[in-house]
């Protein structure tokens, strides 16, 4: 066990006294935070010791939906007339993107995503992953990726009918048994699926049998546009959340992604089962999609996560548009500030104490030992009153300079220290000309 000492930070605990300790040090030894505050650091036996400079201190972000699969459309435009609508963009070029991945672009797509986002502060990261073409095993490839960058997972495998019927269905269950028989729990797992539009009852019931026999919850995207809703009522006769229920899925360890076009009613749903739903502002303003009832959903008593859906790697970022897109939509300046900023800060590590059996989201003594150096010194106070503006107007635009991941400094000075990053970006770029001709 390595232990590691920071001192002379502006500490941000978030813990439930939210103390912001100024000239304030960390100890970590091994992958857990022992001490947190103003310690006798002359007297402390460590291997290492990193002088925060004064710079702002605190826990690891994370983000609560991504796509890291998505890495390799960077730059691509798909072939023929502009995507006119959600379901021409996932027919266009994700399900053709997803379908050109063989196993080690699944690798290299989430190794660059992950590095992404250890840069950016970020040291957990839950996933929805597909790539038909090599489904069985895919899953230890997005593994691999989280090994090698450092950063803690949760993974699952979208089901969808679209290939071919319960497509996914036993990767998730292979993958749910190793993460629940392994005593190593930097990684867990949810039972993916893809979207009631695409998911038959059939499937929809084999689904919720293999994960109740393994006690998962489920990773599902909910009423992202209107498509979805409808698509549901015509099949069904019932609303999405109406159909999910009748499986079982919603619960206090169920994902429910997106809820841009949810009922009131379904909102209830949400609450009455404790199931969590995950906004995705920028994704949502960049497919031209509606703008989620966030607000009404924290009234009604839902757990709100804030995630990137793929756009980014980038959390701050995703809090800011999030309570700018609740502004622009009420024409109301008030709104969703303080909002946006728990949800990313308290929600988001909520959600994943009740996925992972490790404590996260705070600097105190027994938490996961994430812990991010933000090159951000405050010109102005910095305390529990003051921290949200600097989060959403400073620390955002500012670069991480050490990011600590379950103890490990994988960012120091900006750079990977692990990783040989241009060799990486080497052989990513050999690998793009080939998807983007699959995809075509
Ligand atoms: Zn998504």
């Amino acid at each position: 066990m390595t232990s590691l000492l920071i001192t002379n930070g502006h500490l941000a605990t978030l813990d439930d006294a939210n103390n912001f300790v100024e000239n304030g040090s960390v100890f970590i030894d091994g992958d857990q935070i022992v001490a947190v505050g103003d310690l006798d650091t002359d007297s402390c036996a460590t291997d290492r010791r990193i002088d925060a400079g004064g710079k702002l201190v605190m826990p690891g972000l994370i983000n609560a939906h991504h796509h890291l699969y998505s890495t390799f459309a960077r730059g691509f435009t798909p072939p023929g007339p502009p995507a006119r609508n959600f379901e021409q963009n996932l027919k266009n070029l994700w399900w053709k993107l997803d379908a050109a991945l063989d196993s080690e672009d699944v690798y290299y797509s989430a190794l660059l995503a992950l590095m992404d986002a250890a840069r950016a502060g970020c040291t957990t990261v839950i996933d929805h992953h597909a790539s038909p073409s090599c489904c069985d095993g895919s899953l230890d490839q997005v593994e691999r990726a989280f090994r090698d960058v450092g950063l803690s997972g949760c993974l699952c495998y979208e089901v969808s009918d679209r290939n071919k019927d319960g497509e996914g269905i036993e990767e998730n269950e292979r993958y749910i048994r190793k993460c629940r028989d392994s005593s190593d729990k930097q990684m867990s797992a949810l039972f993916g699926l893809h979207a009631s539009m695409t998911l038959g009852d059939k499937t929809l019931q084999r689904c919720a049998a293999a994960a109740e026999s393994l006690g998962a919850g489920f990773h599902v995207h909910v009423a992202e546009d209107q498509i979805d809703v409808q698509t549901t009522m015509e099949r069904h006769g019932k609303n999405v959340m109406e159909r999910f229920a009748d499986f079982g899925i919603p619960g206090s360890k169920t994902i429910f992604v997106h809820g841009t076009c949810l009922s009131r009613a379904e909102m209830d749903l949400l609450h009455s089962t404790d199931s969590i739903l995950v906004n995705n502002p920028e994704s949502n303003m960049n497919n031209g999609l509606g703008v989620s009832p966030i607000l009404e959903m924290l009234e009604h008593g839902v757990t709100v996560g804030v995630g990137t859906d793929g756009i980014s790697s980038h959390l701050i970022s995703q809090a800011r548009a999030m309570y700018l897109h609740q502004r622009a939509e009420h024409r109301d300046p008030t709104l969703a500030f303080a909002e946006a900023c728990e949800i990313l800060l308290r929600n988001n590590s909520g959600i994943c104490n009740r996925l992972f059996d490790e404590p996260r989201g705070a600097l105190a003594a027994g938490q996961l030992a994430d812990v991010v150096i933000h090159d951000y010194v405050p010109f102005t106070p910095l305390n529990a009153e003051t921290f949200y503006g600097h989060l959403m107007f400073g620390v955002g635009f500012s670069r991480v300079a050490t990011t600590i991941a379950r103890g490990r400094v994988v960012v120091e000075d900006g750079q990977l220290p692990d990783l040989d990053e241009a060799a990486i970006r080497a052989r990513c770029a050999e690998r793009a000309p080939g998807i983007w001709a699959r995809i075509n």
